[in-house]
């Protein structure tokens, strides 16, 4: 069995292929439309705003009009938000949990904070797939 796993110099060895895919990948363009979604503005220009709705894009942008409405992120922005939030809100539960509160406050108390880091994370995620993805397509 092989390992990428360098000992003599403690690090990492990426192979070739992995080396070329990441550098065509993760470049500056990409991480600044990834940054660029992460704000929730136009990946393109960055000035143009990307929701004309809650998760709705604009199918161009105001400002620069690339046909930002175009790419499609489908369940990625979900996934990563029960990724990224899934801990989080496991140790908000166990502290609510832990503070010995009534029901009548800790229930309502955690719906409303999990509902509202949910609200508050979705279009972010959402806006890095798109920024993530006009990266990759432009
Ligand atoms: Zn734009």
């Amino acid at each position: 069995m092989s390992s990428n796993w360098d000992a003599h110099h403690r690090r990492v060895v990426i192979e070739p292929a992995t080396r070329h895919f990441l550098k065509l990948v993760w470049n500056v363009q990409m991480r600044t439309s990834i940054l660029r979604g992460l704000r929730c503005f136009c990946p393109a220009c960055g000035r143009g705003r990307l929701y004309r709705t809650y998760l709705k894009p604009y199918e161009r942008c105001e400002i620069c009009h690339a046909p930002i409405g175009s790419v499609r992120a489908d369940d990625g922005p979900t996934w990563l938000t029960v990724l990224a939030l899934g801990p989080v809100l496991i140790i908000l539960t166990m502290t609510i949990a832990g503070a010995n509160l009534s029901p009548w406050i800790s229930y309502p108390l955690l719906a409303g904070l999990i509902i509202i880091l949910v609200i508050g994370a979705l279009p972010r995620a959402k806006g890095l797939f798109i920024g993530a993805l006009w990266g990759i397509q432009h």
